[in-house]
């Protein structure tokens, strides 16, 4: 068996699991609409939250054809338009005839909690420059006093103690100043042996692996990636051979390549703990 050396973590959503930084990031972005759209922006939020939207964890925005989709390792499975009308099969077949390519503009995967205002947003025809705009005003107000995190205890014993005895690597897609901040906020600015910056996952997230596992002389199937976006942590360090925890409050990834799930960062100190800690 080949015993896990090096863990790597994604940053917001996986080392904290505050959220009172999205509904801030969702009122910037509303506040760029007409006051019409912002009513609508309003109601839309609400419905996603309360699982009552078309749009959801775990689907795809399609913001060209404003078409929202559900894939199976990006191959279409079914799709609807923004108000929940099923698409017909052989339209999706002539849409999506290749598996889906996501990117930060236009095909939104909808990985985590950042990319439901900003899909909901781009619905009512902001551009993703002014999107791009608030999201670096909401990584600003989380670094300043006002933003308080406070980390999970039992969580931080456990990342303390796993970094005597494991390499911990930060991969995160955020800028290094505001990252930093958060780190340093949740008393874990020590723990890591390496970090990476704007890391451009999931794009680039093989590659970075590839670039942990020859800097760091580690092969893939010592790695265990954890992350909160399956397919930005998940999916591409499964294919490399690396295991890998994903945290999936919503149970959709319970039957997927990810070699654990947890509900949770209380389940996933236990999950470590259990896996590499005794
Ligand atoms: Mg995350």
């Amino acid at each position: 068996m080949n015993k896990i050396t090096t863990i790597v973590f994604d940053l917001d959503g996986t080392l904290y699991e505050d959220t009172h930084h999205f509904h801030y990031y969702a009122d910037l972005l509303k506040n760029k609409l007409t006051p019409e759209k912002q009513k609508a922006f309003e109601k839309d939020y609400l419905a996603v939250g309360a699982g009552k939207h078309t749009l959801m964890i775990g689907r795809v925005y399609d913001a060209e054809q404003d078409l929202i989709l559900a894939h199976r390792d990006g191959t279409v499975t079914q799709g609807w338009t923004w108000t929940g009308e099923e698409v017909p099969k052989e339209r999706l077949a002539n849409l999506y005839a290749e598996p889906l390519q996501f990117d930060l503009l236009n095909m939104l995967s909808i990985g985590d909690l950042w990319w439901v205002p900003v899909s909901i947003a781009k619905h009512y025809g902001l551009s993703s420059e002014e999107a791009y705009h608030a999201f670096l005003q909401t990584r600003e107000h989380m670094m300043t006093d006002d933003f308080l995190l406070e980390p999970l205890v039992e969580f931080a014993d456990v990342l303390e103690k796993l970094h005597t005895k494991y390499k911990l690597i930060l991969m995160t897609n955020s800028p290094q100043t505001d990252s930093d901040v958060i780190l340093k906020k949740l008393g874990f600015t020590s723990y890591f042996h390496d970090k990476i910056f704007e890391a451009n996952k999931p794009i680039n997230t093989a590659d970075r692996l590839a670039y942990i596992s020859q800097k760091h002389d580690v092969p893939f199937n010592q790695m265990l990636s954890v992350g909160d976006n399956y397919i930005n942590e998940i999916l591409p360090a499964a294919r490399l051979g690396c295991k890998s925890i994903c945290i999936d409050p919503n149970g959709i990834f319970e039957n997927s390549e990810a070699t654990h799930t947890v509900a949770g960062l209380a389940e996933l100190a236990v999950t470590l703990e259990n896996w590499l800690l005794k």
